[in-house]
């Protein structure tokens, strides 16, 4: 209903100004292919006008006339809205384990180098808005000024602030509040830094996260989170705004003789990623229970299941990660983050390898039932911003069963409207902002070319990929 509403007043305002002089700084851009997933459709030969932030006239066929400060062929290329990347530590920098005391401290601290190279390379793979879901407060309004400045070159961010989980996670992008004081001044500080999320991590306990939750929405923060043990049934009931990750995993979800199972099972290591989908009945009360309940209240999801992917194949990386890939990433957060990965895996068998790999397609098929259901799903990474991962993240999706028009309305407008973004990104049409990102193939035939990007528009500003990765070596 809202996403009609906003196309009516799109055609009203298009045939108000029927041929409004272009304004001296617009640039049209025409001769390309103009994919709109909300109509499913592709609109060949369609040309745009942008005129500062903002697209002013769309259409097709032959280009108005008009004196533009710039003219620019865009033949041969397709035209999406910019994408939205839901789940994007931007300002994070790498995972560090030290030992303070004897006592083991990881800390994500936010290095403002890192954080450039991030947002400049989330731009290049034509990511234009995230949805940061967790990192260091101060260093995510840091982003917001120096973005909104033009100082940095990135995308639009709303944030959430230090992840609410107790040591030994610990430093800026952690928080661990204990008393009511201590809550309701951490809510506040994160408000009052212009944070939009309040993000509870997996090591809470219930009584916690019903806390974090209530305090999140007396400061005006939609409450997102994490979980394990504590189930995603019992996390909607305390009103629970969004879950992250295909990782339900709490025994919680299991029925009772596959609970017993789980539980004799867990161990001190990760091997519940994929134990818990050898065992979940899908088409059992409990899961069917929270179905039902995540659609009634319509908390939004994020599958991020490269996450998944990466973990039942951290044995086997390259194979996921083209080592030719690693130069989208910054060095220090890339040997983090497979040091990360390798310490995850500690414990696990060549055997638990190949159970991860086939307990692969019941998590593709957990996105497909919550998706056909009407959960409302978001997509993102889990990673700094875009990057290749991005488009494998969408391909994942497909994969999943999901259409590929579907997919390509979840990365445009269907994220921006769950973030609350709609009535200006995520579609390509006049009065919206200029996010826009051109490819040099379809991604509706083949959505890995999503990563094929040639040019991205944000807020009217045009970068060239070559550009945004000027300093990102080439590999033999
Ligand atoms: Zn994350």
């Amino acid at each position: 209903m809202r996403r009609f509403t906003i196309m009516i007043a799109a055609a009203l305002a298009l045939s108000a100004c029927q041929t409004p002089p272009a304004p001296d700084d617009a640039t049209l851009y025409y001769g390309f292919a103009r994919l709109d997933p909300d109509r499913e459709e592709i609109v060949e030969d369609a040309w745009l006008v942008v005129a500062g932030e903002t697209i002013v006239r769309t259409g097709a066929g032959a280009p108005p006339l008009g004196r533009y400060a710039d003219r620019r062929d865009m033949t041969g290329l397709f035209a999406l809205p910019g994408f939205v990347d839901a789940h994007a530590h931007i300002t994070a920098g790498p995972h560090k384990i030290e030992f303070r005391d004897g006592a083991p401290a990881v800390t994500i601290e936010s290095v403002d180098e890192i954080t450039q190279f991030s947002a400049r390379m989330a731009l290049a793979f034509g990511v234009t808005t995230v949805r940061n879901p967790g990192g260091d407060p101060v260093a995510n309004a840091r982003y917001d000024e120096n973005i909104a400045a033009g100082v940095w070159v990135g995308p639009e961010a709303l944030h959430a602030g230090a992840i609410i989980q107790p040591p030994p996670f610990v430093g800026g992008a952690f928080a661990y509040p204990q008393t009511e004081e201590e809550w309701n001044a951490e809510a506040a500080r994160q408000a009052a830094l212009g944070m939009t999320y309040f993000k509870l991590y997996q090591n809470l306990t219930e009584d916690e996260l019903a806390t974090g939750v209530r305090v999140a929405h007396e400061h005006g923060l939609k409450a997102i989170a994490h979980l394990n043990m504590v189930s995603w049934m019992r996390a909607v009931e305390l009103g629970i705004d969004g879950l992250e990750h295909a990782l339900p995993t709490s025994p919680d979800l299991l029925e009772s003789e596959q609970r017993e199972k789980y539980l004799a099972d867990l161990g001190p290591n990760s091997k519940f990623y994929y134990r818990w989908f050898e065992l979940a009945d899908f088409d059992g009360p409990l899961i069917g229970a929270l179905v039902e309940l995540l659609v009634k209240e319509q908390v939004q999801v994020n599958m991020t299941l490269g996450v998944n992917e990466i973990v039942y194949n951290a044995d086997r990386l390259d194979e996921i990660i083209p080592v030719e890939d690693h130069r989208f990433a910054h060095p220090q957060n890339l040997a983090a983050s497979l040091g990360f990965l390798e310490a995850g895996r500690a414990g696990w068998s060549p055997e638990d390898h190949e159970r991860g790999r086939a307990a692969m397609p019941k998590v593709l098929a957990f996105a497909k039932m919550l998706y056909d259901a009407g959960v409302p799903m978001m997509l993102g990474t889990d990673g700094n911003g875009g990057g290749p991962t991005f488009a494998h993240e969408a391909a994942l999706h497909v994969e999943a069963g999901i259409p590929v028009w579907n997919v390509l309305r979840m990365i445009t407008s269907d994220n921006a409207e769950m973030l609350g973004l709609g009535e200006r990104t995520g579609r390509i049409a006049a009065g919206m902002e200029a996010d826009i990102v051109f490819l040099r193939k379809n991604p509706a035939e083949d959505i890995s070319r999503l990563r094929d990007v040639e040019l991205v528009i944000a807020n009217g500003k045009a970068h060239s990929f070559a550009a945004l990765t000027y300093d990102v070596a080439e590999l033999e």
